[in-house]
């Protein structure tokens, strides 16, 4: 079952790749060499470059030879939501509002119990490692409360698994039509009362489960796996619970999860609700920092932008997301130019079904064609793939250990077959990388130094056995799941007058193209 070596501490030699060190800046790949080895000890890149392993004082526990294979950092994602994982296909394309309407029904009752969260995050973090992604971010939420065992189950998912992950818990804690503007006018009394009543949690509670994702999973597997904090949105929490949590990221040094501005909506509720942008209203709090992960970013107009940079935040970019759900554009360009560093992410399964960041990259790529004229400020392979890799190491607070090939950071590693369709004839790497590349070339996958991937297997775990597991699951919710739909259906035209409302207001920008 393991093909790890005898001794694991041994170190672990990969011989004769063609390198991709993405090691330069964020329009320079950095070092590159045809033909390298990477030596690795406890976890992290001992050397790297030609010959390197050649004379290693001390026996190798294992050599792979990767002679036609290219050896570049495995992938980040940057921002993700492993509750969608069994969600895949189930829903027509359609906006944020309504989308989380269906997806998270407002009403919904029943608790996901421990073992569906560990199999549906264990089922996405596979598609993940098979694909090279070797790190994850995620921002959990959890239906409709979360608990010390929903919170485990995800970790002990991670640990098993073998994938680097950052945890937060999303848990929005105000009562539904308040996250929304105009929603509580629209909505009759009846529906009022019954969201009034639906679960939510203190304060004091959802802090102490963040004293146990600490305690218990922050720093743990030897580092691999990391807490970070998450309000989801700043409309969607009690301001002291907001401000706890800023409090909590500074204290412990955590990534900040933070949706801001991802619909046009979100745009007119800032209006509607403090006044200003989402952006100027978290700055007015004080509570926009350098850990600040802002998610999408779409609908922010220039004076965000500034803000944004002064800040030193992250901004997560999801465009295959952003198009599934008709969000809008992102201001790429203008946030680079602003020194925004960028990072990319799927989002949830339901809203880029595959889980897949080559296909995340080559849309992020694409997209700013069709929203800015000016040739020269689009995006290059490059970036995209330092986007990829450093963009997602930088949100997460790893800039010195995570997303290079270079001595001392990770070993965390993709290793690809040149020898297939996507890279035949062999042109351009960095762009047969971005365009060509499905994830279907990678061959193995190394997380902190031990190979997770290799011979078509995720090691260690019975894949056969898990997909049936998940089938069962989904299938044993499948009459809850038409239940809460139906509900939801209930409330659509609610949510849609909502939608149209905001949609048509002026708000002077667009990020719809053609609008
Ligand atoms: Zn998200």
């Amino acid at each position: 079952m393991s093909a790890e070596p005898v001794d694991p501490a041994a170190p672990l030699l990969i011989r004769n790749a063609h390198v991709l060190a993405l090691d330069g800046g964020n329009h320079d790949p950095g070092h590159e060499w045809p033909d390298a080895d990477i030596v690795i000890e406890n976890g992290v890149i001992a050397a790297v470059g030609p010959q390197a392993g050649d004379g290693w004082p001390r026996p190798f526990g294992r050599v792979i030879d990767a002679r036609g294979q290219l050896a570049m950092p495995g992938l980040i994602n940057a921002h993700f939501h492993s509750p969608g994982n069994l969600l895949k296909g189930t829903l027509d394309s359609l906006p944020l509002e309504l989308f989380m309407l269906y997806e998270v029904p407002p009403l919904a009752q029943e608790s996901d119990a421990s073992r569906l969260a560990y199999v549906r995050t264990m089922l996405g973090a596979l598609e993940m490692l098979r694909r090279g992604i070797t790190t994850v971010h995620d921002d959990a939420f959890h239906v409709p409360i979360a608990t010390p065992e929903s919170v485990d189950a995800i970790m002990q998912a991670y640990a098993d698994a073998g994938i680097r992950a950052t945890v937060a818990i999303d848990q929005p804690n105000i009562v539904e039509y308040d996250k929304y503007p105009f929603l509580g006018d629209l909505l009759p009394a009846p529906i009022r009362r019954q969201m009034d009543s639906a679960p939510r949690q203190s304060t004091r509670e959802l802090l102490d489960l963040y004293g146990h994702l600490i305690s218990r999973w922050h720093g743990a597997e030897q580092g691999r796996l990391k807490a970070a904090v998450s309000c989801s949105a700043p409309q969607r929490v009690t301001q002291d619970y907001f401000a706890a949590l800023s409090s909590l990221s500074k204290t412990h040094d955590l990534p900040f999860n933070i949706h801001i501005l991802e619909t046009k909506l979100q745009r007119v509720l800032g209006e509607e609700k403090f006044g200003k942008s989402l952006v100027r209203h978290v700055h007015d709090l004080g509570f926009l920092d350098d850990r600040m992960m802002v998610i999408h970013a779409i609908w922010i107009d220039d004076a965000d932008i500034r803000l944004l940079a002064q800040a030193g935040c992250t901004v997560a970019h999801n465009p295959v997301c952003n198009l599934r759900l008709g969000s809008g554009v992102m201001p790429y360009y203008k946030l680079r130019a602003a020194g925004v560093p960028i990072c990319l992410g799927s989002d949830e399964a339901t809203s880029d079904d595959a889980i897949n960041m080559w296909s995340v990259a080559k849309t992020g790529a694409l997209l700013q064609t069709i929203a800015n004229p000016e040739y020269l400020d689009w995006p290059t392979a490059p970036e995209m793939l330092a986007a990829l890799t450093r963009g997602g190491a930088r949100a997460l607070r790893q800039s010195e250990s995570l997303g290079q090939l270079k001595v001392g950071y990770a070993a965390d590693i993709a290793l690809l077959d040149l020898d297939t369709l996507p890279f035949t004839p062999y042109n351009d790497l960095k762009r047969q990388l971005v365009y060509c590349e499905d994830g279907s070339s990678v061959r193995t996958t190394i997380v902190a130094g031990r190979v997770v991937y290799e011979k078509d297997a995720v090691i260690g775990i019975d894949e056969k056995a898990l997909r049936a597991e998940a089938r069962d699951l989904a299938d044993a919710g499948r009459a809850q799941f038409e239940s809460a739909q139906a509900a939801a259906r209930l409330l659509e035209p609610y949510y849609r007058a909502m939608y149209l409302k905001a949609a048509g207001r002026d708000v002077g920008f667009t990020r719809w193209v053609g609008g």
